[in-house]
């Protein structure tokens, strides 16, 4: 080793990683070349951006370019940029450290699969290993699937003195000085020395097509230098897509752009490309992904809204997109902004502000647009991001009707979802005022909650919400339509006036038979203090009994997050409500007007309430005295 080299261990994840990476990703090794492209495009943006305010760092009127180079007899692959370069700091911090929270979120998603591929042969399938790698931004490591070394000679734009990275992706990597003539004029020349399963890649015709395959819509020229050429030939021809006119633009170019900008591996589920001239002149290229990326509920997570301005890249984690709108991902491109400023003025501008405005008008509208052209397209996105979606309920109460447009629901009529809020208030049953809606954490045990079943006997339609985010919207929105929203378990039920629909009529709790109002006392005296009342219910035909919150504070699912919390008020008490005319309530009635042991009918008492709670999704406290309760009643009935 030279003097002045300096050997450095990878933080102990990356060379966790890097072990991972080489050994469960096999059936897509190509993607190397994507990720090695779009970093040398990106360090190509990266210098035109700071040349804004230092031309210096251009002087040499040198365009942007990036080379790939095969040297067949050396077994070498390189990819060469002119762009920003590195300095010593900046290669630690790039490529020896893996700091962001995705790279931490990646490697949790994969610890599960950590320890076993010690033992496990090469994980054949690979391909969702190589999905995670685009979306968590540590491309630059799957160098190492192709190569047993990789070299990174680098240097800074502005800079005189240049570095040479080198690691075999083990666990170590060298720092060393670089000769100034041996070290590109400025930028960074990744050279990998390909491993004996790689060799292909070293044929140009190969890489000539993943180029074109996986990065024909970068913003910056790639040109390709086989062996025994004397000219590198331009492969790819770098204009920005996006101020192409729509109709130059291929379906498959918008694909190819959305994958490499994205970092996700499926087709975009909507595409979006418009070019604004009002007052302010801007384009706009915004994309829903076809999938969850991995990391949507990552509250670190950063977004991928990209703003130019004048081509220049100002960002590419823009504050554009409110947090209900995170899945897209968005390019602005505006001539409209200053260049010249930092980044934080240009979006603290009241002209951004204007842009932002409208493009979040835009992407709402045509999210529109495509719920009602394209029904079934629409139902996969809202599949994926109805729940991010939702949080705009609450977070954006002036989009509130807009959203409410193109909302889609899983009902008790319509289990299969789908259903639209205006679809339900046009089938809406006589007498029906409001719109009646189930809170809870899954949408199958709502389906089956005592709470609906006077409800369903009623034809009423009951919305399954079944998203933590939508206790909240439900209880803050007014309505629509100017229906209110209504939980089905608050209050009394209030659907008397509502016909059966049957057409039979209806069973009435409005007065209960002296016995059995003498029985649902009794059970209120027994529960006590765990109830706030308990009463004859309209809700209920085939159970019992259940539970309901009380007319005043929140639903029974908000309640109970807000317990999670230890932010309920005191006095949100359930209400037990009883059907007064199912059997076992008559039953018990009787025993207890004849006399019956007080404790049997006790016991009846807690276990009715007990089985409430558990079909609301509850624990027991108690499990001992339910137990015991449970034995007595069966060993009664078994004697
Ligand atoms: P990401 O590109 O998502 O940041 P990578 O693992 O691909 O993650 O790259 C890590 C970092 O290494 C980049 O953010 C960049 O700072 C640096 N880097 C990689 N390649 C280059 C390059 N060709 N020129 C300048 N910097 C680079
Ligand atoms: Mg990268």
């Amino acid at each position: 080793m030279s003097s002045g080299t300096d050997t450095h261990a990878f933080q102990a994840d990356v060379a966790r990683l890097l072990h991972l990476m080489v050994h469960s990703i096999y059936s897509d090794r190509d993607i190397f070349l994507r990720e090695l492209i779009s970093n040398a495009a990106d360090a190509c943006e990266k210098l035109r951006y700071e040349a804004v305010s230092n031309a210096d760092l251009m002087s040499d009127g040198a365009a942007p370019a990036i080379r790939i180079s095969i040297d067949k007899p050396g077994k070498t692959l390189t990819i060469e940029d002119n762009g920003i370069g590195m300095s010593r700091d900046d290669l630690v911090q790039a490529l020896g450290t893996i700091a962001n929270s995705g790279t931490r979120a990646f490697l949790e998603k994969m610890s599960p699969a950590a320890d076993a591929v010690e033992d496990r042969e090469i994980d054949g399938g690979g391909g969702s290993a190589a999905k995670l790698i685009g979306q968590f931004g540590i491309g630059f490591y799957s160098a190492f699937m192709v190569a047993d070394r990789v070299d990174v000679q680098t240097r800074r734009a502005g800079e005189n003195e240049a570095w040479n990275w080198s690691s075999d992706g083990k666990g170590s990597y060298t720092i060393a000085p670089l000769d100034l003539d041996s070290a590109p004029a400025r930028g960074t020349r990744v050279v990998l020395h390909m491993n004996e399963q790689s060799q292909d890649y070293l044929e140009s015709w190969r890489l000539q097509s993943i180029v074109k395959e996986h990065s024909g819509a970068v913003s910056v020229p790639v040109e390709l230098k086989d062996d025994d050429a004397a000219e590198p030939r331009r492969i790819v021809e770098g204009s920005a897509i996006w101020l192409k006119s729509r109709g130059d633009i291929s379906e498959n170019d918008y694909k190819e752009f959305y994958r490499g900008f994205a970092g996700q591996f499926d087709e975009p589920a909507m595409t979006v490309h418009w070019k604004a001239e009002g007052r302010y002149e801007y384009t706009v290229l915004a994309f829903v992904p076809g999938s969850r990326p991995m990391d949507l509920f990552d509250p670190a997570r950063k977004g991928r809204t990209k703003l130019y301005v004048r081509s220049v890249l100002i960002t590419a984690d823009s504050d554009l997109l409110p947090g209900w709108l995170r899945f897209f991902r968005v390019l602005v491109d505006s001539a409209d902004l200053p260049l010249n400023v930092s980044r934080e003025m240009i979006q603290n501008s009241p002209v951004f502000g204007a842009i932002r405005k409208a493009i979040v008008n835009r992407l709402v509208q045509e999210l529109g647009k495509t719920a009602d052209s394209d029904p079934e397209g629409f139902a996969k996105i809202w599949e994926n991001f109805g729940p991010v979606l939702k949080e705009g309920l609450y977070e954006d109460p002036e989009r509130r009707d807009q959203l409410f447009k193109i909302g889609r629901f899983v009902t008790s009529t319509h289990p299969d979802g789908g259903r639209s809020l205006a679809q339900y208030v046009a089938d809406l049953r006589p007498n029906q005022t409001a719109i009646y809606y189930l809170t809870g954490e899954d949408a199958k045990n709502l389906a089956i909650s005592p709470q609906l079943e006077g409800f369903r006997a009623r034809g009423v339609e009951v919305l399954l919400l079944a998203d933590p985010v939508d206790a909240f919207w439900v209880s803050t929105a007014v309505g629509y339509d100017g229906k209110p929203f209504r939980s089905v378990t608050q209050g009394a039920a209030d659907i008397k006036l509502i016909p059966m629909a049957d057409g039979k009529e209806a069973p009435s709790s409005e007065a209960p038979s002296a016995e059995v109002a003498t029985l649902i006392a009794f059970i209120k005296q027994t529960i006590g203090e765990a109830i706030e009342d308990a009463r004859p219910s309209d809700r209920l035909s085939s159970s019992a009994a259940c539970l309901v919150a009380s007319d005043k504070g929140p639903d029974r699912r908000l309640a109970q997050i807000l317990a999670q919390h230890g932010q309920l008020p005191a006095e949100a008490k359930p209400v037990l409500e009883i059907n007064p005319t199912h059997p076992l309530v008559t039953a018990l009635a009787a025993r207890l007007r004849g006399g019956e042991s007080k404790t049997l009918i006790e016991d009846a008492a807690w276990l009715i309430h007990d089985e409430a709670r558990l079909m609301d999704g509850e624990k027991l406290a108690d499990v001992g005295a339910f137990s015991a309760r449970l034995t007595r009643v069966l060993q009664a009935a078994a004697g």
